[in-house]
């Protein structure tokens, strides 16, 4: 491969999954942040918010039950926020459902704890870790993520909730399309099903039947198994992205969930440039390892881009950041991850080296993967 081609105003890199670029050499990324501030094609916020408005009332005449939404919460900072908003906000009863992690932070345990302040009902939903532990496995080893088990989770599970508990909306964060960039009729997607999952909700196309083996049978996965369309429909649930209808801010919103007791990490994890963000997930720097691996870049740069694109930092010195940053590891977590999914470290290496893209790693002369080019 000749040099990676960079967006113009971002540092995301053309190596990036479903990432386009216009005539110009500017990302979508780029161009939905411009659609989200009122530059070329803008969003009409006041209109969106007229349909959250709408969306609402509708959900609070069709509760049957005592909760009129749910919202999926991690312990992290955008889900914290939708608890907040749709409680104080916008006055809703919303049930709040955790699909607990296998890798926790104590940061992300007191963030769930804050919950409490905010005042809603909690349930934790605990897969069983033995199978959770055997899916971490696979997904790190297949397809590099050892977060699938999460992610499909996380999708999957509140939709259970919603479905038995007769809850007419399930409200999740921002839409992963709009912000970070995907396919065009993604971006404006107001509405997550079975079919929005299964292509974007990061499942890197496995599904779960994929994972059913010696040890793990389809009913394990139960859970994990988007509720059949007929339940869907008969419960008339409707999932959708609060950052849709509203112009998301994240630093705003952990300025907000500040105030009643949330709290970022100790110090940015290794490969991130932030604190605030991936407080509940402690392997988050091996995910992010293996990305750059494939693609050329982090989560560093995914972070450095917001703040580019929202005019708090320049293309120069987020470069600089970003070099130094991305796919840095913590070696005490690569310890314990090991640990946790019980291979050697020498078995960890060689399944990292399995995703190194050759066309844009090569390595030094001390044996450390190297981008052939630098990055610009
Ligand atoms: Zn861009």
């Amino acid at each position: 491969m000749s040099e990676i081609v960079y967006c113009r105003r971002c540092l995301f890199p053309e190596t990036k999954p479903d990432l386009f670029f216009d005539a110009d050499g500017v990302c979508d990324a780029c161009k939905s942040a411009d659609r989200k501030h009122g530059f070329e094609d803008a969003i009409n916020w006041d209109k969106r918010k007229d349909q959250f408005k709408a969306i609402l009332e509708e959900a609070k005449k069709n509760a049957k039950g005592k909760y009129d939404c749910l919202v999926p919460v991690s312990g992290g900072k955008d889900s914290t926020w939708q608890v907040y908003a749709m409680k104080k906000i916008h006055g809703m009863n919303p049930l709040a459902v955790t699909f607990d992690q296998f890798d926790q932070t104590p940061t992300g345990v007191h963030n769930l704890e804050v919950l409490r302040e905010i005042g809603v009902d909690h349930v934790h939903f605990t897969l069983n870790p033995n199978i959770v532990k055997a899916l971490v496995k696979k997904g790190f080893e297949i397809i590099g993520d050892h977060y699938w088990v999460n992610h499909v989770g996380i999708y999957t599970v509140p939709f259970h909730f919603a479905v038995n508990f007769n809850i007419p909306l399930v409200i999740f964060g921002e839409n992963p399309q709009f912000e970070y960039g995907g396919p065009e009729a993604s971006r404006d997607n107001l509405v997550m099903d079975r079919a929005w999952r299964q292509e974007f909700g990061l499942m890197r196309g496995l599904r779960e039947e994929d994972m059913v083996d010696d040890d793990i049978s389809l009913q394990d996965l139960a859970m994990l198994q988007f509720p059949a369309d007929e339940k869907m429909h008969r419960s008339e649930v409707l999932g959708t992205f609060y950052g849709q209808y509203f112009k998301w801010d994240a630093s705003i919103h952990t300025e907000l969930i500040r105030k009643e007791g949330w709290r970022s990490l100790p110090c940015a994890p290794a490969g991130s440039w932030v604190d605030y963000e991936n407080c509940d997930m402690k392997y988050i720097d091996i995910r992010e390892r293996i990305k750059y691996l494939k693609f050329g870049y982090g989560r560093a740069t995914d972070q450095l881009n917001i703040e580019l694109r929202n005019g708090r930092i320049t293309r120069e010195d987020s470069l600089i950041i970003a070099k130094e940053t991305d796919g840095k590891v913590n070696p005490d977590n690569v310890v314990e991850f090991c640990k946790y999914i019980e291979i050697e470290e020498s078995e960890y290496n060689e399944i990292m080296d399995s995703f190194v893209n050759y066309d844009i790693f090569e390595k030094n002369e001390l044996g450390e993967w190297t981008l052939k080019h630098e990055r610009k």
